[in-house]
């Protein structure tokens, strides 16, 4: 095997005392508190012959137990088992204080606290590469951010614009991106359909505030400022590329679709600061990797762009609720891609997006 150092982009480590108590719903927790009650379920569901319930309550519970676990440490270990001693993750803090469900056990500040401590840990501080989070409406002056960044070093941004703010929101325009771009720090964007939703927001301006276009004027005011939009748009917007014949007048993914307007906007070279990265959505790996393959590989100026705009990225521990594991699907995307094409989005694409390079 060749001796790729991979990074792998977009991974979460935060935990159960990182969310908000009710969220998603105050039912669910007596779930959250007794996972074994999943478990429960599972063994009723495959005694009446529901195999198919049993193994997505077996996913529940595997991703329920990682919420649990006591440390941003343990999810960490958990993780570092499916890759190579060498590689490094992204680390990406939620702060979930502020979209309606209350406050989480943990405030951001201490998040961020414990991820700094991990990044220094003699043992495994190499292989974390930390990134900073806010909500604006949480941090108006974006003063925890740059405790963050000035203060514990950390390496990047990531937003996350479904829980209830635009990326151009002036908080940001003001206090965040004019010294990011100035520090030639990197932002990471949620990009997808799904995902954490703010508690009173519509599905209407949730997706307003997410889709690739919301950027626009961010990229335009910095031009600089290196933004990758993470899951290449999302499963629901490639399922609805794979199978057009489904089209629904009423589904948005058919009629602007994410996937193809990311491809469009890099390829166009008119956003020289637009990437993006391939977790969660690649471990639907059967359905969306032949479509990835062709995108990546082809001699057209557009797929050369693509190729040196693309992220390898995971998403764990999101992914423990897919049916592949992590090693799994950096394998079988090995395999497809071949070693010269994953070398570049896992090794030389975020050296650079990172500003290492
Ligand atoms: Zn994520």
């Amino acid at each position: 095997m060749s001796d790729i150092r991979i990074t792998n982009c977009h991974t979460h480590l935060f935990h159960a005392r990182h969310v908000p108590e009710d969220y998603p719903y105050p039912a669910l927790k007596p779930f959250k508190k007794m996972p074994w009650l999943i478990k429960g379920l599972a063994f009723g569901a495959r005694l009446i012959g529901q195999h198919t319930v049993a193994e997505k309550l077996d996913r529940l519970y595997r991703f329920q137990r990682e919420t649990d676990a006591g440390s941003q440490r343990d999810i960490l270990d958990n993780l570092r088992r499916h890759y190579p001693s060498g590689t490094r993750f992204v680390v990406l803090p939620m702060e979930m204080s502020a979209f309606g469900f209350g406050a989480p056990a943990v405030p951001l500040s201490a998040q961020h606290d414990e991820l700094a401590k991990l990044s220094g840990d003699p043992e495994v501080g190499r292989s974390v590469i930390p990134f900073a989070t806010i909500d604006p409406r949480a941090d108006p002056q974006a003063k925890e951010l740059w405790r963050a960044i000035d203060g514990l070093k950390f390496r990047g941004l990531k937003l996350y614009p479904r829980l209830g703010f635009a990326p151009d929101d002036p908080v940001l325009m003001q206090h965040v991106y004019p010294r990011l771009e100035e520090l030639n720090l990197p932002v990471m964007s949620h990009c997808s359909r799904g995902g954490v939703q703010g508690r009173y927001l519509s599905d209407y301006w949730a997706d307003r505030y997410t889709e690739p276009e919301a950027f626009v004027p961010v990229m335009r005011a910095h031009p600089k400022l290196r933004i990758c939009l993470a899951h290449f748009g999302g499963q629901r917007d490639w399922d609805a590329y794979v199978n057009p014949d489904r089209k629904n007048p009423l589904d948005d993914a058919f009629n602007r679709n994410w996937q193809v307007a990311i491809r469009h906007m890099i390829g166009s070279r008119n956003y020289p600061g637009l990437w993006t990265d391939i977790s969660y959505t690649l471990f639907q790996f059967e359905d969306y990797a032949p479509f990835l393959r062709i995108f990546l590989t082809g001699e057209d100026e557009e797929s050369e762009r693509l190729r040196s705009r693309v992220l390898f990225g995971s998403d764990y521990y999101m992914t423990r609720q897919e049916t592949l594991s992590e090693r799994a699907v950096c394998f079988r995307l090995r395999n497809i891609l071949g070693e010269e094409i994953f070398r570049q989005i896992a090794e030389e694409n975020p050296a650079k997006w990172l500003g290492e390079v």
